[in-house]
Protein backbone atom coordinates (compact mmCIF):
# COMPACT_ATOMS: atom_id res chain seq x y z
CA UNK A 1 0.00 0.00 0.00
CA UNK A 2 1.75 3.18 -1.61
CA UNK A 3 0.64 5.64 2.21
CA UNK A 4 2.40 2.28 4.49
CA UNK A 5 5.63 2.65 1.76
CA UNK A 6 5.41 6.43 2.17
CA UNK A 7 5.39 6.02 5.84
CA UNK A 8 8.79 4.17 5.64
CA UNK A 9 10.54 4.94 2.87
CA UNK A 10 11.89 7.75 2.36
CA UNK A 11 12.56 7.47 -1.37
CA UNK A 12 8.66 7.42 -2.21
CA UNK A 13 9.03 11.14 -1.83
CA UNK A 14 11.42 11.36 -4.43
CA UNK A 15 10.69 13.54 -8.01
CA UNK A 16 12.49 10.77 -9.39
CA UNK A 17 10.03 8.15 -9.07
CA UNK A 18 7.25 7.42 -11.34
CA UNK A 19 4.50 7.03 -9.07
CA UNK A 20 0.88 5.46 -10.17
CA UNK A 21 -2.14 7.64 -10.34
CA UNK A 22 -3.56 6.37 -6.53
CA UNK A 23 0.20 6.64 -5.34
CA UNK A 24 0.11 10.57 -6.61
CA UNK A 25 -3.16 11.08 -5.31
CA UNK A 26 -1.42 10.01 -1.84
CA UNK A 27 1.32 11.80 -1.88
CA UNK A 28 -1.02 14.88 -2.71
CA UNK A 29 -2.97 14.66 0.52
CA UNK A 30 0.28 13.64 2.71
CA UNK A 31 1.23 17.07 1.37
CA UNK A 32 -1.75 18.94 1.85
CA UNK A 33 -1.83 17.68 5.52
CA UNK A 34 1.71 18.80 6.09
CA UNK A 35 0.31 22.79 4.84
CA UNK A 36 -2.66 22.18 7.04
CA UNK A 37 -1.04 21.18 10.10
CA UNK A 38 1.65 23.17 10.02
CA UNK A 39 4.60 20.92 9.07
CA UNK A 40 6.29 23.02 6.96
CA UNK A 41 8.67 25.82 8.16
CA UNK A 42 10.93 28.25 6.27
CA UNK A 43 14.67 28.62 7.33
CA UNK A 44 16.91 31.40 6.57
CA UNK A 45 20.26 31.43 5.05
CA UNK A 46 22.11 34.85 5.76
CA UNK A 47 23.74 36.71 2.52
CA UNK A 48 26.67 39.14 3.12
CA UNK A 49 28.39 42.26 1.50
CA UNK A 50 31.29 41.14 -0.82
CA UNK A 51 33.31 41.68 2.39
CA UNK A 52 31.66 38.75 4.17
CA UNK A 53 30.70 40.90 7.15
CA UNK A 54 27.79 43.10 7.00
CA UNK A 55 24.54 41.11 6.79
CA UNK A 56 22.58 42.00 3.50
CA UNK A 57 19.37 39.76 3.27
CA UNK A 58 18.29 36.12 4.18
CA UNK A 59 16.95 33.56 1.71
CA UNK A 60 14.06 32.06 2.83
CA UNK A 61 14.24 28.31 2.22
CA UNK A 62 11.70 25.69 2.83
CA UNK A 63 11.85 22.50 4.51
CA UNK A 64 9.63 19.76 5.66
CA UNK A 65 9.46 19.18 9.77
CA UNK A 66 7.81 15.46 9.02
CA UNK A 67 6.97 14.19 12.48
CA UNK A 68 8.90 10.83 11.70
CA UNK A 69 11.11 11.78 8.62
CA UNK A 70 12.23 14.76 10.85
CA UNK A 71 13.33 17.87 8.54
CA UNK A 72 12.98 17.12 4.79
CA UNK A 73 14.92 18.82 2.42
CA UNK A 74 13.15 20.51 -0.23
CA UNK A 75 14.61 18.64 -3.52
CA UNK A 76 12.47 15.89 -1.84
CA UNK A 77 9.14 17.54 -2.16
CA UNK A 78 9.15 20.61 -3.86
CA UNK A 79 9.35 18.82 -7.13
CA UNK A 80 6.41 16.71 -6.08
CA UNK A 81 4.00 19.92 -4.67
CA UNK A 82 5.27 21.52 -8.08
CA UNK A 83 3.70 18.35 -10.04
CA UNK A 84 0.40 18.22 -8.37
CA UNK A 85 0.14 22.26 -8.10
CA UNK A 86 0.26 22.65 -4.54
CA UNK A 87 3.07 24.72 -4.90
CA UNK A 88 1.15 27.51 -5.33
CA UNK A 89 -0.22 27.20 -2.23
CA UNK A 90 2.68 26.60 -0.45
CA UNK A 91 4.57 29.05 -2.06
CA UNK A 92 1.68 31.67 -1.14
CA UNK A 93 2.93 30.14 2.29
CA UNK A 94 6.31 30.77 2.50
CA UNK A 95 6.18 34.21 1.14
CA UNK A 96 3.60 35.30 3.95
CA UNK A 97 6.38 34.06 6.04
CA UNK A 98 8.86 35.34 5.58
CA UNK A 99 7.62 38.82 5.18
CA UNK A 100 5.92 38.12 8.77
CA UNK A 101 9.29 37.66 10.07
CA UNK A 102 11.27 40.30 8.58
CA UNK A 103 8.39 42.59 9.46
CA UNK A 104 8.98 40.92 13.57
CA UNK A 105 12.27 41.29 13.32
CA UNK A 106 12.43 44.65 12.42
CA UNK A 107 10.30 45.62 15.01
CA UNK A 108 12.61 43.70 17.35
CA UNK A 109 15.24 45.70 16.14
CA UNK A 110 16.93 43.04 14.65
CA UNK A 111 18.08 44.27 11.13
CA UNK A 112 17.89 42.08 8.74
CA UNK A 113 17.61 44.20 5.47
CA UNK A 114 15.89 42.23 3.19
CA UNK A 115 14.23 38.45 2.23
CA UNK A 116 14.81 36.39 -0.48
CA UNK A 117 12.04 34.13 -1.58
CA UNK A 118 12.33 31.36 -4.18
CA UNK A 119 9.46 31.85 -6.67
CA UNK A 120 8.31 27.99 -8.62
CA UNK A 121 7.64 27.79 -12.07
CA UNK A 122 4.04 27.41 -11.43
CA UNK A 123 3.66 30.04 -8.99
CA UNK A 124 5.11 32.79 -10.93
CA UNK A 125 2.61 32.04 -14.48
CA UNK A 126 -0.29 31.18 -12.26
CA UNK A 127 -1.77 34.84 -12.89
CA UNK A 128 -2.12 35.93 -8.67
CA UNK A 129 1.78 36.19 -7.64
CA UNK A 130 0.96 39.56 -8.18
CA UNK A 131 -2.19 40.27 -6.08
CA UNK A 132 -0.64 37.82 -3.57
CA UNK A 133 2.94 39.57 -3.09
CA UNK A 134 0.79 43.02 -3.02
CA UNK A 135 -1.78 41.78 -0.21
CA UNK A 136 1.26 40.63 2.10
CA UNK A 137 3.66 43.47 1.24
CA UNK A 138 -0.02 45.78 2.41
CA UNK A 139 -0.88 43.30 5.59
CA UNK A 140 3.27 42.97 6.57
CA UNK A 141 3.28 46.81 5.98
CA UNK A 142 7.28 46.22 5.49
CA UNK A 143 8.95 48.14 3.03
CA UNK A 144 8.66 46.12 -0.54
CA UNK A 145 11.98 46.91 -1.01
CA UNK A 146 13.03 44.82 1.74
CA UNK A 147 11.33 41.67 -0.64
CA UNK A 148 13.19 40.33 -2.93
CA UNK A 149 11.97 37.58 -5.69
CA UNK A 150 14.28 34.75 -7.05
CA UNK A 151 13.26 33.26 -10.29
CA UNK A 152 15.15 30.97 -12.48
CA UNK A 153 16.07 31.92 -16.01
CA UNK A 154 13.80 28.92 -17.45
CA UNK A 155 11.09 30.33 -15.82
CA UNK A 156 11.70 33.63 -17.32
CA UNK A 157 12.74 31.86 -21.10
CA UNK A 158 9.57 29.44 -21.06
CA UNK A 159 7.40 33.03 -22.96
CA UNK A 160 9.56 35.71 -22.69
CA UNK A 161 6.80 37.94 -24.19
CA UNK A 162 4.25 36.49 -20.51
CA UNK A 163 7.14 36.74 -18.31
CA UNK A 164 8.03 40.51 -19.65
CA UNK A 165 4.69 40.90 -19.14
CA UNK A 166 4.63 39.56 -15.34
CA UNK A 167 7.81 41.52 -14.09
CA UNK A 168 6.98 44.62 -15.24
CA UNK A 169 3.61 43.58 -12.65
CA UNK A 170 5.88 42.58 -9.68
CA UNK A 171 8.07 45.48 -10.22
CA UNK A 172 5.44 48.21 -9.72
CA UNK A 173 4.68 46.96 -6.37
CA UNK A 174 8.24 47.02 -5.42
CA UNK A 175 10.59 43.96 -4.75
CA UNK A 176 13.84 43.59 -6.23
CA UNK A 177 14.13 40.29 -8.80
CA UNK A 178 17.00 38.12 -8.70
CA UNK A 179 18.12 35.44 -11.18
CA UNK A 180 18.60 32.41 -9.19
CA UNK A 181 21.92 29.67 -10.57
CA UNK A 182 22.75 31.99 -12.90
CA UNK A 183 24.52 30.80 -15.44
CA UNK A 184 22.78 26.66 -15.76
CA UNK A 185 20.40 27.84 -18.10
CA UNK A 186 20.08 29.28 -21.43
CA UNK A 187 19.25 33.20 -21.10
CA UNK A 188 19.05 35.07 -24.07
CA UNK A 189 21.71 37.98 -22.93
CA UNK A 190 18.84 40.11 -25.53
CA UNK A 191 16.01 39.04 -23.37
CA UNK A 192 18.05 39.30 -19.87
CA UNK A 193 18.80 42.91 -20.86
CA UNK A 194 15.25 44.41 -21.66
CA UNK A 195 13.95 42.44 -18.03
CA UNK A 196 13.22 44.59 -15.22
CA UNK A 197 16.22 42.26 -13.22
CA UNK A 198 18.25 43.47 -10.11
CA UNK A 199 20.88 40.91 -9.32
CA UNK A 200 22.24 38.03 -10.56
CA UNK A 201 23.15 34.95 -8.58
CA UNK A 202 26.31 33.41 -9.60
CA UNK A 203 25.21 29.10 -9.96
CA UNK A 204 26.88 27.58 -6.59
CA UNK A 205 28.63 25.17 -9.62
CA UNK A 206 30.91 28.14 -10.98
CA UNK A 207 31.66 29.01 -7.41
CA UNK A 208 32.73 25.35 -6.37
CA UNK A 209 35.78 25.25 -8.59
CA UNK A 210 36.92 28.93 -7.48
CA UNK A 211 39.77 29.91 -7.16
CA UNK A 212 42.07 27.54 -9.01
CA UNK A 213 39.06 26.00 -12.13
CA UNK A 214 39.99 28.20 -14.89
CA UNK A 215 36.99 27.88 -16.69
CA UNK A 216 34.86 28.73 -13.79
CA UNK A 217 37.37 32.02 -13.12
CA UNK A 218 36.83 32.88 -16.10
CA UNK A 219 32.63 32.57 -16.16
CA UNK A 220 32.32 33.96 -12.73
CA UNK A 221 34.43 36.77 -14.07
CA UNK A 222 32.57 37.67 -17.03
CA UNK A 223 28.63 37.68 -15.12
CA UNK A 224 29.81 40.00 -12.90
CA UNK A 225 31.03 42.14 -15.66
CA UNK A 226 28.15 41.61 -17.21
CA UNK A 227 25.77 42.02 -14.75
CA UNK A 228 27.49 45.34 -13.62
CA UNK A 229 27.20 46.34 -17.52
CA UNK A 230 23.66 45.91 -17.81
CA UNK A 231 23.65 47.99 -13.97
CA UNK A 232 22.53 44.79 -12.14
CA UNK A 233 23.84 43.80 -9.19
CA UNK A 234 25.80 39.91 -8.50
CA UNK A 235 25.53 37.67 -6.00
CA UNK A 236 27.43 34.57 -5.66
CA UNK A 237 25.72 31.34 -4.02
CA UNK A 238 27.65 28.52 -2.60
CA UNK A 239 30.43 29.78 -0.78
CA UNK A 240 32.39 27.08 1.25
CA UNK A 241 35.61 28.78 1.79
CA UNK A 242 37.92 31.99 1.92
CA UNK A 243 39.92 31.61 -1.05
CA UNK A 244 36.40 31.37 -2.78
CA UNK A 245 35.80 34.19 -0.65
CA UNK A 246 38.84 36.44 -1.51
CA UNK A 247 38.30 35.58 -5.37
CA UNK A 248 35.20 37.27 -5.51
CA UNK A 249 35.82 39.85 -2.91
CA UNK A 250 38.44 40.75 -5.64
CA UNK A 251 36.52 40.49 -8.76
CA UNK A 252 34.12 42.61 -7.13
CA UNK A 253 31.03 40.29 -6.94
CA UNK A 254 28.48 42.97 -4.40
CA UNK A 255 27.47 39.99 -1.83
CA UNK A 256 28.03 36.53 -1.03
CA UNK A 257 26.18 33.27 0.56
CA UNK A 258 27.32 29.85 1.42
CA UNK A 259 27.92 27.46 4.46
CA UNK A 260 31.38 29.20 5.18
CA UNK A 261 29.64 32.27 6.17
CA UNK A 262 26.62 30.82 7.50
CA UNK A 263 24.29 27.83 6.96
CA UNK A 264 20.17 28.25 6.39
CA UNK A 265 19.63 28.13 10.41
CA UNK A 266 15.87 28.85 11.74
CA UNK A 267 14.34 32.13 12.89
CA UNK A 268 15.03 31.88 16.41
CA UNK A 269 19.16 31.03 15.29
CA UNK A 270 19.36 34.28 12.98
CA UNK A 271 18.83 36.24 16.21
CA UNK A 272 20.77 34.83 18.44
CA UNK A 273 24.16 36.16 15.61
CA UNK A 274 21.97 38.92 14.71
CA UNK A 275 20.98 40.42 18.21
CA UNK A 276 18.89 43.52 18.31
CA UNK A 277 20.97 46.75 18.19
CA UNK A 278 18.22 47.20 20.97
CA UNK A 279 20.34 44.87 23.33
CA UNK A 280 23.25 45.14 25.38
CA UNK A 281 25.90 42.86 25.07
CA UNK A 282 26.31 40.66 27.31
P1 LIG B 1 18.46 27.64 -4.30
O1 LIG B 1 17.39 28.65 -4.33
O2 LIG B 1 19.54 27.76 -5.31
O3 LIG B 1 19.01 27.69 -2.82
C1 LIG B 1 20.34 27.50 -2.47
C2 LIG B 1 20.57 26.08 -2.00
O4 LIG B 1 21.96 25.89 -1.82
C3 LIG B 1 19.94 25.76 -0.65
O5 LIG B 1 19.60 24.39 -0.63
C4 LIG B 1 21.09 26.01 0.30
O6 LIG B 1 20.98 25.30 1.52
C5 LIG B 1 22.24 25.49 -0.51
N1 LIG B 1 23.51 26.10 -0.14
C6 LIG B 1 23.73 27.34 0.33
N2 LIG B 1 25.05 27.55 0.56
C7 LIG B 1 25.68 26.40 0.23
C8 LIG B 1 27.06 25.99 0.27
O7 LIG B 1 27.96 26.71 0.64
N3 LIG B 1 27.32 24.72 -0.15
C9 LIG B 1 26.33 23.86 -0.57
N4 LIG B 1 26.70 22.64 -0.94
N5 LIG B 1 25.02 24.22 -0.62
C10 LIG B 1 24.70 25.48 -0.21
P2 LIG B 1 18.17 23.91 -0.12
O8 LIG B 1 17.71 24.71 1.03
O9 LIG B 1 18.24 22.41 0.00
O10 LIG B 1 17.23 24.28 -1.34
C11 LIG B 1 17.38 23.67 -2.59
C12 LIG B 1 16.50 24.32 -3.63
O11 LIG B 1 15.12 24.13 -3.34
C13 LIG B 1 16.67 25.83 -3.71
O12 LIG B 1 17.85 26.15 -4.43
C14 LIG B 1 15.41 26.22 -4.41
O13 LIG B 1 15.52 25.99 -5.80
C15 LIG B 1 14.42 25.21 -3.85
N6 LIG B 1 13.63 25.88 -2.79
C16 LIG B 1 13.92 26.03 -1.48
N7 LIG B 1 12.93 26.69 -0.83
C17 LIG B 1 11.99 26.97 -1.77
C18 LIG B 1 10.71 27.64 -1.75
O14 LIG B 1 10.23 28.17 -0.73
N8 LIG B 1 10.03 27.71 -2.94
C19 LIG B 1 10.52 27.18 -4.09
N9 LIG B 1 9.79 27.28 -5.21
N10 LIG B 1 11.71 26.57 -4.16
C20 LIG B 1 12.44 26.46 -3.02
MG1 LIG C 1 17.36 30.60 -4.37
MG1 LIG D 1 20.33 29.38 -6.09
MG1 LIG E 1 21.52 26.70 -6.84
Amino acid sequence: HAKERGKNNFQFYRSDMNASALERLELESDLRHALEHGQFVVHYQPQFCGDGVRLTGVEALLRWQHPIRGLVPPCDFIPVLEEVGLVVEVGAWVLDESCRQISDWQRLGIAVPKVSVNISARQFSDGQLGWRVAQILDSTGIDPACLELELTESILMTDVAEAMRILAGLKELGPSIAVDDFGTGYSSLNYLKQFPIDVLKIDRSFVDGLPDGEQDAQIARAIIAMAHSLNMSVIAEGVENQAQLDFLRRHGCDEVQGFYLGRPVPADEIERRFPSRWTQPA
